[in-house]
């Protein structure tokens, strides 16, 4: 494409919300263009298959989840399913413990068999009562009490916000499930699943089904909009970086990943970890609450991918403070980070032919679902208000 090309829409990120939008715009007949700074597709969602031969989520692990049947539709027109039991454990003191919070994991900490009437019964005494709950720690605390805060939230929060439960949302820690039965699922969404071949293989048909969409990869916004002149610009990026972070930066956290491979022969049963042959570790993913552990969690996907093969890879996280060098990879849900973003919310609403979608440019803890019906409704507002340009 000439440097003065002209397009309907640039998408600035080739993630979820990207890619969607460039999806739906070009088959209602405009002209887009997707750039990414980063190498690949697919952003936080990218997978791929390393050189052990698994195939792993590089940002870490991505458990695709929803209660709409319409994103569940929209998707599948991209993939097939393929079911996951999303069951985690947590470690400390020394022993691994049934996790979110449940039944059993009472049973775990009493030592024998119990009910869900002794459960609840324990609860209400040792809970803190609070009406309304403003932050983490005041909703854990009303939920559970001090002992079960202490040992599965306090820790982890912590280490991987670097700030104290207490200056969290509610949404924080309320994001994990408690419950006084036997379910020990992860996640409460009804429809809990992967996308077959993974998330690059769906995104790679979701861009063959998007007539002419050009993607170009290791394209910075900065350069992208030198070189395509556009109707409209769709940023999927952090909004406080369009706007220069002229009121300084957002708070983000950020991660690093450690990645590390086993053979068959180093994959056979061992005390005390009990894990499966062909595995690693006893779950999905191992959350490593105590101070001592630089990490906050283990991750093994091959758990959840289906993938039949003998090695194995699990990925260490290690949450980072973010400067402007590292990948901002959670936005901070708390009151201070929100008053921040209002300012560069009044700017975005004022941009006449931008549109800001998806996890860093709505400054939202959103997940992958969400950031689609956002990218979703976002296409139709445009379709509707942009009639496509005849194609060159
Ligand atoms: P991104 O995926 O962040 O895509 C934005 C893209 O824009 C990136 O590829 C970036 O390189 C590009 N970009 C940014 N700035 C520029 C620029 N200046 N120029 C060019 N390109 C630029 N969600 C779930 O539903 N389930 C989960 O289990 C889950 N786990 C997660 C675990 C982690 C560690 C993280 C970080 C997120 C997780 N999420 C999960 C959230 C999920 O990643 C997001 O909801 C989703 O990927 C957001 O898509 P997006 O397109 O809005 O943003
Ligand atoms: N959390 C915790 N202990 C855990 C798991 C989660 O305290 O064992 C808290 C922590 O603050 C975390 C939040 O709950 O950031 C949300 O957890 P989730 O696993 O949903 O985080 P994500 O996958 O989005 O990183």
């Amino acid at each position: 494409m000439s440097p003065d090309a002209s397009v309907d829409f640039l998408i600035v990120g080739a993630g979820f919300s990207g890619l969607v939008a460039a999806e739906r715009l070009s088959n209602a007949g405009f002209r887009c263009v997707v750039v990414d700074k980063r190498s690949h597709l697919g952003g936080n969602a990218y997978d791929r298959v390393d050189a052990a031969g698994v195939l792993v989520h590089d940002y870490g692990p991505h458990y695709f989840r929803t209660n709409s049947p319409r994103i569940v539709e929209y998707l599948g027109r991209f993939t097939a399913w393929q079911d996951a039991d999303y069951k985690i454990k947590s470690y400390t003191d020394g022993r691994y413990w049934s996790f979110p919070i449940n039944l059993q994991t009472f049973e775990e900490i009493v030592g024998r068999p119990s009910t869900t009437e002794e459960f609840e019964a324990w609860i209400e005494e040792h809970r803190v009562p609070v009406d309304e709950p403003k932050n983490s720690e005041e909703l854990i605390l009303s939920k559970v009490g001090r002992e079960l805060y202490r040992r599965f939230y306090e820790g982890y929060t912590l280490k991987q916000w670097q700030r104290h439960p207490r200056d969290l949302d509610t949404s924080v820690c309320g994001r994990v499930p408690i419950r006084t039965n036997r379910d020990d699922r992860y996640l409460n969404e009804e429809f809990q699943a992967l996308p077959k071949d993974g998330f690059t293989a769906m995104f790679g048909r979701m861009l063959d089904a998007s007539p002419g969409v050009e993607l170009y990869l290791g394209v910075d916004f900065h350069e992208a909009c030198k070189r395509w002149r556009h109707r409209h610009l769709i940023f999927s990026g952090p909004v406080d970086e369009y706007f220069g972070r002229r009121f300084g930066a957002l708070p983000y956290r950020s991660l690093r990943f450690e990645h590390e491979s086993f053979t068959a022969e180093q994959l056979k049963p061992r005390e005390p970890i009990s894990n499966k042959p062909g595995f690693w570790q006893p779950a999905v993913q191992v959350n490593y609450p105590d101070a001592e552990v630089p990490y906050t969690r283990i991750v093994e996907i091959k758990h959840v991918t289906g993938q039949k093969i003998d090695a194995s890879t699990i990925v260490r996280e290690y949450p980072r403070n973010w400067t402007p060098e590292e990948e901002p990879f959670y936005p901070v849900p708390a009151d201070d980070a929100k008053t921040a973003y209002r300012r560069y919310a009044e700017l975005a609403a004022a941009e006449k032919n931008v549109s800001f979608i998806g996890r860093l440019a709505t400054y939202r803890y959103y997940n992958m679902d969400q950031v689609t019906g956002m990218a979703l409704a976002e296409a139709d507002r445009l379709i509707a208000r942009y009639s496509p340009a005849p194609h060159a």
